[in-house]
């Protein structure tokens, strides 16, 4: 078994493990290895030594792994600067949708969302505030809870 360091075009690096040699240079090939991170497949080897590993048991997912990738993603996530615009505004359009499709009933959400569960009242989408006492309760009752923190400019145009 051979253990390589790869990196990515983005300095991404990874451990991959292969049968062989041989094995690894035909799944490069084949671009059958991908990087975790951002999914390239053109790849190369890093300057780490390749160990031999004398036992045939698959590799254990060490810490020393995930200390690895840990500077890559927050590289990553600094050149994906546009990227996370994106997603804020994607992250404004579902809030906008959420509060359209929902109706507010203030803090009296939590009262609300147990009548409902306890079939009290006809089930209808509702927006509101709990505490986080009220939150955990409703948990512990088994009622759905999506926790949301809606940027202030979705309320602002719609209410
Ligand atoms: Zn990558």
């Amino acid at each position: 078994m051979k253990v390589f360091d790869l990196l990515c075009p983005q300095d991404h690096v990874f451990e991959a493990w292969f049968g062989s040699e041989a094995d690894f240079r035909s799944q490069m090939e084949r671009s059958m290895v991908e990087c975790p991170l951002c999914g390239s497949a053109q790849l190369r080897k890093g300057l780490s030594a390749p160990r031999l590993n004398l036992g045939a048991k698959p590799p254990e997912k060490t810490a020393q792994t995930a200390a690895a990738s840990v500077p890559a993603v927050a590289s990553h996530t600094q050149v994906d600067r546009q990227k996370l615009h994106a997603m804020q505004a994607a992250w404004l359009e579902v809030s906008r949708k959420i509060v359209k499709t929902t109706e507010n009933v203030g803090d009296q959400f939590a009262d609300e969302a147990l009548r409902m569960h306890r079939g009290e009242e006809p089930e209808r989408p509702i927006r509101g505030q709990a505490t986080p006492t009220q939150a955990m309760e409703l948990l512990e009752e088994g009622v759905p809870l999506l926790p949301l923190a809606l940027p202030a400019s979705s309320k602002e145009t719609l209410q």
